[in-house]
C-alpha cells in the first residue's frame, strides 16, 4: 500500500541509504518509516572524514519528519558506528538530521519558521502538534547554531538599553547594532558590568570600530562605555526617545500632583486626561483635540509643562549644532523659571550632560531601531506571559531578534 519508493524521494534518501518499510497506523494517525543502509557502506568518521568500515549500530532511534497528508511521520533507523583509530568509537552523520536533534532537518526548519511566524512557542507547539519542551529544544539548538556561525564583523553604530524583563525591576542590558537593527547582545542586570561584559566580547579592533553609542543617561552604561571605548566621550550621543521619556515623565508628575490638589476642591478637569499629555501632540486622536486645546489655554500647571515638553522637540531640529544649543539656552531658562519641580530636575540633568546630548548633531543615531526591537521583545514577553528564567528570556531574544542564520 505504501510505496517505499515514494519515501525514498521524499526524504531525499541516497545509497547507502534506503527506505526498508512504510507502515501506516490508522488509530494513531501516524505513518512509521524504517530506514536502513546497504550492507558493507563505508562511513566517514565526523571528525576527520576518514572512510571506515561499521564497527556496530547505536539503538535505534526515531526522528519526527514533516507530516504526510495530516499524518505524523517518524522515520526510524539504527545510526552505524565507526571505529576511527584518532576518534574511537563514534556515531557517523546521517543526512536527514542533525546529531541530537530529535526532528529531521526539514522539520526543524518547519518548527523554526513557524516559531518565527507565531512568536510565542505555544502558539507555534498548537500549529504544529509537538510540545513546548520539542520547541523549545529546536528554538535553543537554533540559537547555539545561529550564535556559532555569525561572523566576527565590525559594528559601527551600537544602542545601549535596558529592559525589565519581571515586575520586581529585574533588568536585562541589551546592546543592538542600530545600522542592521538586531539585537546583538544581552546581559542580566543594568550595571555598569553588565554593558562591560559586552566589551569584552569585542576585539581591540571592533572596539576601535565603534563611532557612535546611543544610551540612556544612565551612570553605569556611561561608565562602562569611558572604559572601555577609546574617545568615548565624543561617540556617546543621550539618546533622545529616552530625553523625551524622561521629559514626559515629569509631564505626568506634575498632572497627578495637581490633579491631586483639583480633586480634593472638586475640579475634575485633569481626570482621565493622561494621555492627552504624555502623548506627543500630532498623536491626540481627532476626538481629543478639541478637549485638549482647552486644558491647554487654562492656567494648569500641567499645561505649562506640556507646553515645555512638546517645545524640548525642536532641540533635534536644528541644522547646525550651534543653532542647537542657543534653542536650548532658551528653552533651559524657560524650564527653570517655570517653578515646577520635576520639569526643573530634567532640565538641569540636560544642561549636565548637554555635550553627550547635543553630540546628536556629530552623530544622527538615536534608539528608535532598539526601540523597535524592544517593543518586539515586550510583545513576545507579554504573548508568553512572562519569562520566569532570565537566561531563557535572552534566548528568546536572540531568537527573534539577533538577526541570526538559525536554520540547519
Ligand atoms: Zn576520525
Amino acid at each position: 500500500m505504501f510505496d517505499t519508493d515514494l519515501y525514498q524521494k521524499v526524504l531525499g534518501l541516497s545509497a547507502p541509504w534506503r527506505v526498508a518499510d512504510v507502515k501506516l497506523d490508522v488509530a494513531s494517525t501516524q505513518i512509521h518509516v524504517h530506514v536502513e543502509h546497504a550492507e558493507g557502506s563505508q562511513w566517514a568518521c565526523p571528525y576527520c572524514q576518514k572512510k571506515l568500515a561499521c564497527y556496530d549500530h547505536a539503538p535505534e532511534r526515531t526522528w519526527r519528519h514533516l507530516n504526510t497528508c495530516q499524518f505524523q511521520t517518524l522515520i526510524h533507523a539504527r545510526i552505524p558506528r565507526v571505529e576511527c583509530p584518532e576518534h574511537g568509537v563514534v556515531q557517523v552523520k546521517v543526512p536527514w538530521a542533525e546529531p541530537h536533534g530529535r526532528f529531521t532537518i526539514l522539520m526543524e526548519r518547519f518548527v523554526i519558521d513557524v516559531l518565527q511566524a507565531c512568536q510565542t512557542v505555544k502558539g507555534a507547539c498548537a500549529l504544529i502538534g509537538i510540545s513546548w519542551d520539542q520547541a523549545w529544544h529546536v528554538l535553543k539548538r537554533a540559537v547555539v547554531r545561529g550564535i556559532s556561525r555569525k561572523e566576527a564583523v565590525a559594528i559601527a553604530r551600537i544602542g545601549v538599553d535596558e529592559k525589565a524583563f519581571r515586575k520586581g525591576h529585574r533588568y536585562m542590558t541589551i546592546v543592538s547594532d542600530i545600522d542592521r537593527g538586531t539585537d546583538e547582545f544581552v546581559a542580566e542586570g543594568r550595571e555598569k558590568a553588565s554593558l562591560a561584559a559586552y566589551f569584552n566580547t569585542r576585539t581591540p579592533r571592533q572596539i576601535e570600530a565603534i563611532e557612535a553609542v546611543a544610551m540612556d543617561m544612565w551612570e553605569p552604561y556611561l561608565q562602562a562605555t569611558l572604559e572601555a571605548v577609546p574617545l568615548a566621550s565624543s561617540k556617546i550621543v543621550f539618546d533622545r526617545f529616552h530625553i523625551m521619556k524622561h521629559m514626559t515623565e515629569a509631564v505626568d508628575v506634575v498632572r497627578r500632583r495637581e490633579n491631586r490638589l483639583l480633586v480634593e476642591n472638586g475640579d475634575d478637569r485633569l481626570k482621565r486626561t493622561k494621555y492627552l499629555w504624555i502623548t506627543s501632540k500630532e498623536n491626540v486622536p481627532p476626538k481629543r483635540r478639541a478637549e485638549l486645546r482647552e486644558l491647554r489655554e487654562s492656567d494648569l500647571k500641567t499645561a505649562r509643562a506640556w507646553s515645555i515638553k512638546e517645545n524640548l522637540r525642536y532641540l533635534w531640529s536644528y541644522q547646525t549644532e550651534g543653532w542647537a544649543r542657543r534653542f536650548f539656552d532658551g528653552w533651559h531658562a524657560w524650564a527653570i523659571r517655570s517653578r515646577l519641580e520635576p520639569v526643573k530636575a530634567v532640565a538641569q540633568m540636560l544642561a549636565k550632560k548637554l555635550d553627550n546630548v547635543i553630540r546628536y548633531y556629530s552623530h544622527a543615531i538615536t534608539n528608535a531601531v532598539a526601540e523597535g526591537l524592544n517593543s518586539k521583545i515586550m510583545s513576545i514577553k507579554r504573548r508568553a506571559g512572562g519569562y520566569r528564567n532570565p537566561n531563557n528570556f535572552k534566548i528568546v531574544i536572540y531568537f527573534y531578534c539577533g538577526g541570526l542564520r538559525l536554520h540547519p
